[in-house]
């Protein structure tokens, strides 16, 4: 089949004074091969959490898959070992991340860093290697790769960096990279040539992105589908044309109206969604939105709203979808 990675209801909670957080809250998300799936929402709601599970890079003594299953390429990994793993995340998994300079060893040569993993992986020759890590240098758009490679990550800018983890990330050919904002701390310009590398590099490799972003401008740049999260659940799905020409939850909605455009009026000043996210520590017994959200009837404050799904595979959690609930606040009081 055609999917590569798939997650079915994953809860994730972390250890906190007198409880716990429920972090993430039954995401289900399907990667294909060869596509862009974006992971899109606000900070704290669960998107990194949900994108470390799958590399199993979260605090093993504080966090906690609950429930839920990931599949990659038929093979479950949630029950592997921190060795099974471990061989996973270098090889066919890999991950990028916001900033280099954490990420990445800054006191080890950027040639050590890229050869490294393929030495490990491919049990290639350090001649070799070498070759490769010139290559890829190339790929990532590094002028003079040979001399390049004896330098530090310190003596490269912002943007220089990100191809560099985009390198080292990309030399053992995974079939999977996750990206976690890789492109945030970079002025716009930067942050456009950057998500152009992953488009060349998706092209040449086939490589499939999870693109983990709050940014709704990367993800049209670059998704081909797009995973909404609040409150530690994915609230709309569906390909990113679909998603965003005929958004039907109202947090994206709101989400796209606070969205800046390029065609806008400078001084249009942007609507945004008032209100904050609920507190994860004791979530809300019905929809997570309901607090924010001017459709919210009855039944949201007290139901969790069940995905419904729109031809064309275009998921949606809420009740205004659902033949179920009437709107029985007074008259006037809402736009349903
Ligand atoms: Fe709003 Fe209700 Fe839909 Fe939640 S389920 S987004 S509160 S209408
Ligand atoms: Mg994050």
């Amino acid at each position: 089949s055609d999917v590569l990675l798939e997650v079915k209801d994953l809860h994730v909670s972390f250890a906190a004074y007198g409880g716990e957080v429920q972090a993430v809250r039954g995401v289900s998300l399907t990667l294909r091969r060869g596509e862009t799936l974006a992971i899109v929402g606000e900070s704290g709601c669960g998107k990194s959490v949900t994108a470390r599970s799958l590399m199993r890079l979260l605090p093993p003594h504080t966090s906690k898959i609950k429930q839920g299953t990931i599949r990659f390429q038929g093979r479950e990994l949630t029950g592997l070992t921190e060795k099974q793993m471990r061989e996973i995340r270098g090889s066919a998994i890999t991950m990028i991340f916001q900033d280099a300079m954490t990420a990445l060893n800054p006191t080890i040569t950027i040639g050590e860093q890229i050869m490294e993993g393929i030495i490990r992986h491919q049990k290639l020759s350090r001649s070799e290697a070498r070759k490769r890590a010139v290559e890829m240098l190339e790929l990532v758009g590094i002028s003079n790769p040979e001399s390049r490679l004896k330098q530090h990550l310190h003596q490269f800018s912002g943007g220089m960096r990100q191809r560099i983890m985009i390198a080292i990330a990309a030399v053992g050919k995974p079939s999977v990279l996750i990206a976690d904002e890789p492109t945030t701390a970079l002025d716009v310009t930067i942050q456009a040539q950057i998500l152009d590398l992953f488009k060349l590099l998706q092209r040449k490799t086939g490589v499939s992105i999870l693109m983990i972003t709050h940014d709704l401008g990367v993800v049209a740049n670059i998704a081909d589908r797009v995973n909404v999260m609040y409150a530690g659940k994915v609230v709309e799905s569906g390909s990113v044309d679909e998603v965003f020409q005929h958004p039907q939850h109202p947090y994206t909605k709101g989400l796209l109206a606070s969205m800046p455009r390029l065609d806008s009026d400078r001084g249009t000043p942007l609507q945004s969604i008032p209100g904050t996210p609920p507190d994860l520590f004791a979530p809300p017994k019905g929809c997570a939105f309901a607090a924010r959200c001017p459709h919210a009837m009855e039944v949201c404050a007290v139901f969790q709203p069940e995905t419904s799904y729109l031809p064309g595979g275009h998921g949606v959690a809420c009740w205004l979808q659902d033949a179920r609930a009437k709107p029985v606040d007074p008259p006037g009081t809402n736009t349903f």
